[in-house]
C-alpha cells in the first residue's frame, strides 16, 4: 500500500531527472556534504516512503526537518522541480505516522488561533527573558535557548504591533486602502516597522488597513506538516482581510509572504488570490504603486536577500532600486548565503546553521559597510545574533528603517 501524497508532490517526483545540479546551490548540502541531505537524495527517500519501501523512523524524520526550506534548489533546477511540495507531503506523511513534535499540535489549535491566548503566551515569555538580563548589543540572552545554540535575541516588545496600531488614523482623501499582514515576529518583537510603514504611506495618501483579529500565517505548521492547523489559519485570515475590504494586502515579512502568495491559493483551493486583491511584499509596492521624494542619506548598506523573497518570491530588483535611490547601496561580494535561520531549524540543527551562518558573517566582513539591510524580520533578527557572537559592529535593519530615515530628514 502507498502513502497518499497530493498530486502536486506526485508531479515533482516524477519531474526529478536526477541531475544533481540542486547540489550546487544547498546550503545544508554545502556543510553536510551527504546526499541524503539535498532535494535529490530526499526526492528519492520521500518517493520510497511514499511506497512504504522504508518508515518514518527517527532517521528519516531528521533529514526531512534538516532543510531551509530555502527554495533555491526549485530556482536552479532544470527540470522545475518544486522541491518544498515533495519535502511537505513527506513532512506531513511522517507527522501522521509518527506524530508532531510534542506540544506543537496543541499550539496549532489552542493558541494561534486565539489572539488573547497567544498574548498570554508572549507576556509570559517576555517574564522569562527578564529573568536573563545578560545584554549586548540590545540583545537579551534566552534562558531556554542558551543550552541550544545560545542565541542572542532582541526583547518581546512590551505592546505589540497589533495592539499598538490595528486603528491607523483616518488618511483624508485617501487614494489606496492597504490592508498589512503583519506576521508573528514583527507583532511581537518589531511592532516599529509597522508603525513606520503606516507613517510612509501616510505621506503617498494611502490609508493604512490592520485587522485587529489576524493571526500567523500558518508557516510553523506547514513546515511541521500540520496542513490542517495551517489551513484553518488560512480560512480565519481570508475572513479577516476580505471583511476589511482592502484595494492591496502588504507584508514586511518575505516568509509570512511566500505563505500567503504560494500556500494559501493551496491550501484554501483556490485558483484566485485568497485575499481577492493583490498581495505584494512592501518593496513591491512601494516600487509599483507609491511616488513619494525621499531623502538622500549618507549611510552605505549592503543588502541581504531572503529566501523566501528572493527564491520564493522571485522579488530581487525592488529592495535593490529603492536602497539605491535613498543611500549607497553596496552588494553583497561572492556568493549570496542563507542566514541559517529556517524558522526552527537554526535551534533544531545548531551546527548545521551555525556553520552556514558563519560564510554568510564571512561574505559581510569583507564589507566596510555598518548596517546590513534585508526584508524579513526572520532574517534581520538572525543576522543580529550572528553579529552579537561574533563580536561585529554590523547591525541589521529592516528597509522600512532606512525609508523611513530618509523621510525624516526631509521633515
Ligand atoms: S536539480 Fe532538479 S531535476 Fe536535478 S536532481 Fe535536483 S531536483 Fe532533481
Ligand atoms: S530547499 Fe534549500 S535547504 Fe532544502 S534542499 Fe532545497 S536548497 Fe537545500
Amino acid at each position: 500500500m502507498t502513502a497518499e501524497f497530493p498530486d502536486i508532490a506526485l508531479q515533482q517526483l516524477e519531474k526529478c531527472a536526477r541531475c544533481g545540479k540542486c547540489r550546487s546551490v544547498c546550503p545544508v548540502f554545502d556543510v553536510v556534504k551527504d546526499e541524503a541531505f539535498v532535494a535529490r537524495g530526499r526526492i528519492l527517500l520521500a518517493d520510497a516512503l511514499r511506497k512504504n519501501q522504508i518508515s518514518a523512523s527517527n532517521e528519516i524524520a531528521a533529514i526531512m526537518a534538516a532543510c531551509l526550506m530555502c527554495r533555491r534548489c526549485s530556482g536552479i533546477c532544470p527540470s522545475g522541480v518544486e522541491f518544498t511540495e515533495v519535502l511537505k507531503a513527506a513532512r506531513s506523511q511522517i507527522a501522521k505516522e509518527v506524530g508532531l513534535p510534542a506540544g506543537a499540535s496543541f499550539f496549532f489549535r489552542h493558541v494561534l488561533p486565539y489572539r488573547r491566548r497567544f498574548n498570554s503566551v508572549i507576556r509570559i515569555a517576555a517574564l522569562g527573558q527578564r529573568l536573563a538580563p545578560a545584554r549586548r548589543k540590545g540583545n537579551l540572552r534566552h534562558l531556554p535557548l542558551l543550552f541550544k545554540g545560545g542565541k542572542w535575541l532582541p526583547p518581546l516588545a512590551k505592546i505589540s504591533a497589533l495592539e499598538a496600531y490595528s486603528k491607523p488614523a483616518r488618511v483624508e482623501n485617501a487614494r489606496l486602502r492597504v490592508g498589512i499582514f503583519v506576521g508573528c515576529l514583527i507583532n511581537y518583537v518589531y511592532p516599529d516597522f509597522i508603525d513606520a510603514t503606516i507613517q510612509l504611506l501616510r505621506r503617498a495618501q494611502i490609508q493604512t488597513i490592520i485587522p485587529e483579529q489576524q493571526l500567523c500565517c500558518g508557516t510553523p505548521a506547514v513546515a511541521l506538516g500540520d496542513v490542517e492547523a495551517a489551513r484553518m489559519l488560512a480560512r480565519r485570515n481570508q475572513e479577516h482581510f476580505r471583511e476589511a475590504g482592502c484595494d492591496y494586502v502588504i507584508t514586511l515579512c518575505a516568509s509570512c509572504g511566500t505563505m500567503l502568495k504560494r500556500e494559501y491559493p493551496q491550501l484554501l483551493d483556490s485558483s484566485e488570490n485568497p485575499f481577492g486583491v493583490p498581495m505584494l511584499d512592501l518593496s513591491e509596492f512601494l516600487v509599483r504603486h507609491v511616488k513619494l521624494d525621499y531623502g538622500r542619506l549618507q549611510d552605505s548598506v549592503t543588502y541581504h536577500d531572503p529566501c523566501h523573497l528572493r527564491w520564493g518570491q522571485g522579488v530581487i530588483a525592488e529592495p535593490r532600486k529603492l536602497l539605491s535611490d535613498v543611500c549607497h547601496f553596496q552588494e553583497t561580494p561572492g556568493e549570496m548565503y542563507c542566514c541559517a535561520l529556517g524558522g526552527a531549524f537554526s535551534l533544531t540543527f545548531p551546527d548545521f546553521s551555525e556553520a552556514i551562518a558563519q560564510k554568510k558573517l564571512q561574505s559581510l566582513d569583507a564589507l566596510s559597510v555598518r548596517e546590513v539591510v534585508s526584508a524579513c524580520p526572520g532574517c534581520i533578527l538572525q543576522l543580529n545574533d550572528l553579529f552579537a557572537r561574533s563580536g561585529s559592529d554590523k547591525k541589521a535593519v529592516h528597509l522600512i528603517q532606512i525609508l523611513a530615515r530618509s523621510i525624516k530628514t526631509l521633515t
